[in-house]
C-alpha cells in the first residue's frame, strides 16, 4: 500500500467489510500477491459471521470425501434444479458448484482457515431429488483465540445468549457432557476441563478463548490475515466509489470522521453484509408485514447495495424470498436490553412441542428448517394472525429438552416466567387465556396431537417424516422421535417472530462476482460478495451453510479475477 499524503492511499484491491466474505477476499488477494487494504466500519472483525454457526454448504467437498461421504456437484445440481427451478442463475450456480471444493482446499493448504466435515447434516428439503443426508456441510476447526494475543479483543463475540457464564462458548457436542456432568466420570472430567480453561482465560481475556463455529471461522481468517500482515483499517466506512459504469478507480472511505481517498489498480470489493438494518431497503425487498427483528450485525445498513445502486448496478433476485429466516424469541436481559434467540435446531423438532397460530391451530411441521418454518408463518399469517406464533409445550418437555434460552434441566424455569420470556398456565385453558387464544381450540389441537404421539404419525403436517426432522428430534423417543404428548402441567408458551439471519437480495453479479449494471453489462473493477451479492440460491435455503458457502466461494472468485484483471493505466481520478 502506498500512501500519497495523509488522506490518500493507493492499493491493488480495496475490500469493504471484514465479515467472512470480505476477509476471505482480502486473504486470497494477498495470497495471490496483490497489495490489499481491508476497511471495516466497526472496531472489530467478524460481522454477522462471528455470531453464526459457521457451517458451509459445499457439495462434493474433499474433507467429507476423505471421511467416507460421497457427494458430487452433479447430485447437488439435481437438487438445486428441483428446489430453485427456473429462478436459477445458471452461470452463478455452475461457478459455485464447480469451484466450491477447490476454494476450501486452497484455503486449507495456504492459510490457517481449516475445516472439518460435519458428517451427517441433512439437506433441508430431503424429499427432493438430489438431496443429501451427509457430506455437504463443513465447519471450521475450533480455534484457540490466544494465538491472536491482544488482537483477540478485535474478534466480534457471539451473542450473549450463545455463551454461558458471561463468555464461554459451548458447541453442540459440549451440551450432553455439560448437562450430564454428574452422570459419568468421563462427562465430569470433560466439564471440569472446560471450566478450568475458561477460568484461566478470564484472568487475561474478556471472554473464553476456546472459540468455535462462526467465531472460529473469523478467528482463523483474522489470524491468517495478521500473519500475512494485511492492513486492516478499523472505524473505516466505505462511503462512495470513484469512477463510473465504465470503470471503478477507487473509493472514498470515512475513517473515524476523516475522508480518505483510496485509489485502486484492480478494483473494489463490496462486502458490507447486506441491507438487513436498512429500513428503506427492508420495506422495498421484504414480504409484508416486514419483519421487525434481524439477527444480522447492526452495522449492516445496506451501504454496499446503496453505493452500487447509485452507480446504476442492478439488484436481484427478483423472484424468491429476499431474506433467509429463522424464528426468534425475544429475551429480556438483566440490564434491561433485549436479545434475540434463534430457534434453529435445539427445540422445535423435539417430541412434545407444537407451534400454533393465534387461533390455537397448528400451521406447520414444527421440525422443518428454520427458514421453512418462517415461510409457513408468512403463509399462515395471510389468513390467521401468526406473527407471533406460539411454541407450546409442557413441564416435562422443558425439563428434558429446554426451550429457547431455558436450557435442559434448568432448576428454575419460573425465573423465565417472572421476566416475561415464558408464559405459564397450570392448565391448557389457563395458558390459552394468557396468550389470547381460544381455549377450546387449543385443547382440541393438543388432544389431536397427543393421539399422533401414540401412533407416531402426524397426519396433519408429517412431523418426523424427513431425515432433517429426525436428525434434530430425539432418537431415543418412540415411535416417532419428533412427536410426544403434552400432558404434564404446568404448560408453557413462548412467542416466536420471524427474523433474518441473512438477506438474499443484493447486487447482481456475474460468476466472478463482478457487479452488473441494469443493462446486464459488467461494471469493470467493482465486485460484490457475501450478503452484498444477489444470492446464488435466489432466496431458497437448500441446506446448512447456504450463505457462508457461497460467500467464501465468490469472495475467492472475486479476488482471483482481480488478480488476473489487466486494466489500462487510468488518469488520476482526483486530478
Ligand atoms: C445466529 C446465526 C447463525 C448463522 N449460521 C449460519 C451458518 O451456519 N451458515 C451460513 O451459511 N450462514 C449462517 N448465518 C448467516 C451468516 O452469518 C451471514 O450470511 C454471513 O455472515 C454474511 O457474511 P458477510 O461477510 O456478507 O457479512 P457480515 O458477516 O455481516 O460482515 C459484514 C461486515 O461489513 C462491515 N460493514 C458494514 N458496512 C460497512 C461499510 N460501509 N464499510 C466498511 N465495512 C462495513 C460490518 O461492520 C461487518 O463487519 C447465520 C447467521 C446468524 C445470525
Amino acid at each position: 500500500m502506498s500512501a500519497n499524503g495523509d488522506n490518500k492511499r493507493e492499493v491493488d484491491l480495496l475490500i469493504a467489510g471484514a465479515g467472512p466474505a470480505g476477509m476471505t477476499a482480502a486473504l486470497v488477494a494477498s495470497l495471490e500477491g496483490l497489495d490489499v487494504l481491508l476497511c471495516e466500519k466497526s472496531d472489530q472483525v467478524g460481522g454477522t459471521g462471528s455470531t453464526s454457526a459457521g457451517t458451509l454448504w459445499i457439495p462434493g467437498n474433499s474433507q467429507s470425501r476423505a471421511a467416507g461421504f460421497n457427494d458430487s456437484a452433479e447430485q447437488a445440481d439435481r437438487y438445486l434444479d428441483a428446489l430453485i427451478g427456473e429462478n436459477t442463475n445458471r452461470a452463478l450456480r455452475d461457478a459455485f458448484l464447480q469451484s466450491g471444493p477447490n476454494v476450501i482446499d486452497y484455503l486449507a493448504a495456504r492459510s490457517d482457515v481449516q475445516f472439518l466435515p460435519c458428517g451427517k447434516h441433512p439437506d433441508y428439503r430431503g424429499n427432493m431429488p438430489g438431496a443429501a443426508v451427509s457430506g455437504r456441510a463443513i465447519v471450521p476447526v475450533p480455534f484457540d483465540g490466544r494465538l491472536l494475543g491482544s488482537d483477540f479483543d478485535r474478534v466480534r463475540p457471539p451473542v450473549p445468549e450463545f455463551m454461558v457464564f458471561g463468555g464461554m462458548m459451548v458447541g453442540k457436542a459440549d451440551i450432553p457432557p455439560l448437562i450430564g456432568r454428574y452422570r459419568s466420570i468421563g462427562n465430569f472430567i470433560y466439564s471440569v476441563k472446560l471450566f478450568a480453561r475458561y477460568a484461566l482465560d478470564r484472568l487475561k481475556y474478556r471472554r473464553g478463548t476456546r472459540i468455535m463455529m462462526g467465531n472460529a471461522l473469523i478467528g482463523r481468517l483474522f489470524y491468517s490475515l495478521r500473519k500475512r500482515k494485511v492492513p486492516i483499517m478499523f472505524g473505516a466506512r466505505i462511503v462512495d466509489l470513484i469512477g463510473d459504469r465504465s470503470g471503478i478507480r477507487g473509493a472514498r472511505v470515512d475513517a473515524s470522521g476523516s475522508e480518505i481517498i483510496v485509489t485502486t489498480r484492480k478494483g473494489v470489493v463490496l462486502a458490507t453484509g447486506g441491507y438487513a438494518h436498512n429500513r428503506r431497503l427492508r420495506d422495498a425487498f421484504m414480504p409484508s408485514p416486514v419483519p421487525v427483528h434481524s439477527m444480522s450485525c447492526e452495522a449492516n445498513l445496506g451501504d454496499g447495495i446503496d453505493i452500487g445502486r447509485r452507480l446504476g448496478a442492478a439488484t436481484a433476485p427478483e423472484k424468491g424470498t429476499s431474506g433467509l429466516w429463522t424464528p426468534v424469541s425475544v429475551v429480556p436481559r438483566p440490564d434491561g436490553s433485549k436479545g434475540l434467540f434463534p430457534h434453529l435446531v435445539l427445540d422445535r423438532a423435539k417430541p412434545g412441542l407444537i407451534a400454533v397460530n393465534s387461533a390455537g391451530r397448528r400451521f406447520v411441521n414444527e421440525a422443518v428448517s428454520y427458514h421453512d418454518f418462517v415461510l409457513a408463518m408468512f403463509e399462515s399469517h395471510k389468513i390467521t394472525p401468526t406473527i407471533p406464533a406460539w411454541l407450546i409445550c409442557d413441564a416435562a418437555f422443558i425439563a428434558k429438552y429446554g426451550l429457547g434460552v431455558v436450557y435442559p434441566g434448568h432448576r428454575n424455569p419460573g425465573k423465565f416466567v417472572e421476566n416475561g420470556y415464558l408464559v405459564r398456565g397450570l392448565t391448557l385453558d389457563e395458558l390459552a387465556g394468557r396468550i389470547g387464544v381460544d381455549p377450546v381450540q387449543l385443547r382440541g389441537t393438543v388432544d389431536r396431537h397427543n393421539k399422533f404421539a401414540e401412533t407416531g404419525i402426524d397426519v396433519d403436517f408429517g412431523k418426523g417424516e424427513t431425515e432433517l426432522n429426525r436428525f434434530n428430534g430425539d432418537a431415543g423417543h418412540a415411535p416417532n422421535p419428533c412427536i410426544g404428548r403434552l400432558v404434564t402441567p404446568p404448560f408453557y408458551a413462548l412467542a416466536v417472530w420471524p427474523a433474518d439471519i441473512a438477506v438474499s437480495t443484493g447486487l447482481a453479479t456475474d460468476a466472478d462476482a463482478r457487479v452488473l449494471a441494469g443493462d446486464g453489462k459488467v461494471i469493470p473493477g467493482l465486485y460484490a460478495c457475501g450478503n452484498d451479492m444477489a444470492s446464488v440460491m435466489a432466496g431458497s435455503y437448500p441446506g446448512p451453510g447456504t450463505t457462508l458457502g457461497p460467500a467464501i466461494v465468490f469472495a475467492y472468485r472475486a479476488a482471483m479475477h482481480a488478480r488476473g484483471l489487466q486494466r489500462a493505466p487510468q488518469a488520476d481520478p482526483l486530478a
